[in-house]
């Protein structure tokens, strides 16, 4: 049997049966165009054998698209009115009953699945994206790439290389997972109800781990506090760390790092050259 996609009208006659008012809280817009549903599963170029990890179905537009590519997704949607749904919505438009598995819990509060996800694919909710985004690529490293919809201003600084504008802690610790390429804008008009941001998707691929995890956590460390005291020169932010301005200056030196330098000009590769010498000490 084939998969049909969800339209404005079912979507909107769906909530109107579950008495939902879309929750700002919960960044609930929900995608009404299957265009822009087809689009994102092609940017994220999914296999049959792919199992792929959606945070936040909503409705399910974009999760019966992927259903089309692949027989195993796995949705974590936090609120119970729509996790309940999904699996009946799932059936009606032809999905057999084991290609959906439906988590009816917060994202951030899940450490574990039941098998191992390849790929990461969502619309994700706009005021924990970044978070979400970070915490299932350190817990789940099976996922190898993915595509994401999020806040048009948080996509550019997920993709944003050094010296730009918009690099800071986001752009440097997704860096130490994956590639992060900025891929496309989607209208405000795909929406219901339409929000009062601009979206856009991001698409990543993970790349050799940097380092270790103790290695990650130092790394993360220095990004924190480099970023928390943007204009001030590394020296003088990681003074502290090595009790005093000329001890740091000389460790910094001996990373190979212009110890005048200011955070938003390193990548994160130079972030884990401090955070070696430092965890060496
Ligand atoms: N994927 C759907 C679509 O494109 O139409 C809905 C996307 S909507 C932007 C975000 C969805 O994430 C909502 O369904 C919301 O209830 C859910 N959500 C919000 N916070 C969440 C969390 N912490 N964990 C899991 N789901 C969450």
């Amino acid at each position: 049997m084939t998969i049909s996609l969800l339209g404005a009208t079912e979507i909107r006659e769906i909530a109107e049966s579950l008495e939902l008012h879309p929750a700002k809280s919960l960044g609930q817009n929900f995608v009404i165009d299957s265009n822009t549903c087809q689009k994102i599963v092609r940017l994220a170029v999914i296999n049959h054998g792919d199992h792929v990890v959606e945070i936040g179905p909503g409705i399910g537009s974009l999760t019966l698209a992927l259903l089309q590519a692949t027989n195993r997704v796995t949705a974590i949607e936090i609120d119970e009115r729509l996790a309940r749904q999904l699996p009946i919505t799932a059936k009606n438009h032809g999905v057999p009953d084991k290609n959906l598995t439906v988590i009816n819990q917060d994202a951030m509060k899940l450490f574990d699945l039941p098998d191992a996800p390849t790929k990461l694919v969502a619309n994700l909710p706009y005021n924990v994206s970044v978070p979400v985004l970070l915490t299932f690529l350190e817990r789940f490293p099976s996922i190898t790439s993915g595509v994401v919809m999020v806040q048009t201003e948080v996509a550019e600084r997920l993709a944003a290389k050094p010296g730009s504008k918009t690099y800071g802690v986001p752009s440097a610790k997704a860096a130490w997972w994956c590639d992060m390429i900025l891929a496309d804008s989607v209208s405000r008009s795909v929406f219901w109800p339409v929000p009062n941001v601009d979206s856009s998707l991001v698409k990543f691929i993970r790349h050799e781990p940097l380092g270790d995890e103790q290695l990650r956590r130092t790394t993360f460390d220095l990004i924190d506090r480099a970023f928390g005291q943007r204009r001030k020169m590394l020296r003088a932010i990681y003074s502290d760390i090595y009790g005093g301005s000329g001890e740091a200056e000389s460790a910094l030196a001996s990373a190979g790092i212009d110890p005048t330098t200011r955070g938003e000009s390193l990548a994160v590769e130079r972030f884990a050259a401090i955070a070696k010498q430092l965890d060496r000490r």
